[in-house]
């Protein structure tokens, strides 16, 4: 596994930084214009940025957006915080503005309980929990995102939907950069059950994993020399390969 376990960055794309940790991660995309920054880890991966901004040879006064692929928790734990010190926007799909602003959460399709048999699930938590999750600050304000869109940010992703993890779960294709950031709606190790390979997320955290198999279908359009996931090592290859591993592996 190339990822440091302790949270190192790591340049996984010309300018491109992975930051975060076996258990979730966040990137940052830079250009000419600036730095964005795709998702935001929890709140104690705070010590991250700079060293990750720094292999990028910028600042954080370069930061000009926080793009969240949807709303979970463990990928929203700064961006209240880059927000304020960088003045950057945070955009975020329409349909998962209430977990952010208010925290509200919509039912899972299974409980939590069913996959706390799993010992990745416990490692999942507690990790999540030591490193402030929990304590995630509320973005109250964000930029609603409205797929299919090219947003003029750093990078000039191309913003699809694809719901089902979230019902406000988009992809983020920057192009030039080769990079497809797919967040949860594929993944390549799964935080509740330890199974590694492309697959989606699980029953327990997906709002449908119905319409995040259906979902697929678009990614598999992407262009993109590499996928950068929620959740694992990056997936190197067609898009179209990992969403065929995905699709035989099913819903779990
Ligand atoms: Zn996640």
């Amino acid at each position: 596994m190339s990822h440091d376990a302790h949270g190192q960055p790591e340049q996984v794309a010309p300018g491109v930084v992975r930051l975060g940790t076996w258990a979730v991660n966040w990137y940052l995309v830079a250009d000419d214009g600036g730095v964005t920054v795709i998702d935001a880890g929890t709140p104690g991966y705070r010590r991250q940025l700079e060293p990750g901004l720094e292999l990028l040879g910028r600042s954080p006064a370069d930061i000009k957006a926080v793009l969240l692929t949807h709303g979970d928790l463990d990928h929203v734990g700064l961006a209240a915080h880059i927000k304020a010190v960088c003045a950057a926007p945070v955009f975020l799909h329409p349909a998962d503005a209430a977990l952010v602003h208010e925290g509200k959460r919509k039912k899972t399709e299974a409980g939590f309980l069913g996959a706390l048999r799993h010992r990745a699930a416990w490692e999942t938590f507690a990790h999540f929990i030591s490193q402030g999750a929990l304590r995630t600050p509320k973005v109250t304000d964000t930029v609603a995102l409205r797929p299919p869109e090219t947003l003029e940010v750093p990078g000039r992703p191309r913003v699809v939907h694809v719901p089902g993890h979230t019902d406000g779960h988009v992809a983020f294709e920057f192009r030039a950069h080769g990079a497809a950031l797919v967040g949860d709606a594929l993944i390549t190790r799964n935080p509740l059950t330890g199974a590694r390979g492309p697959q989606i997320s699980a029953r327990a955290a997906n709002v449908s994993s119905t319409q995040a198999m259906g979902s697929l279908e678009t990614l598999e359009g992407l262009e993109a020399d590499v996928l950068l996931v929620g959740h694992g090592d990056p997936w190197r290859g067609e898009p179209a390969a990992a969403v065929a591993e995905a699709r035989s592996r099913g819903i779990s």
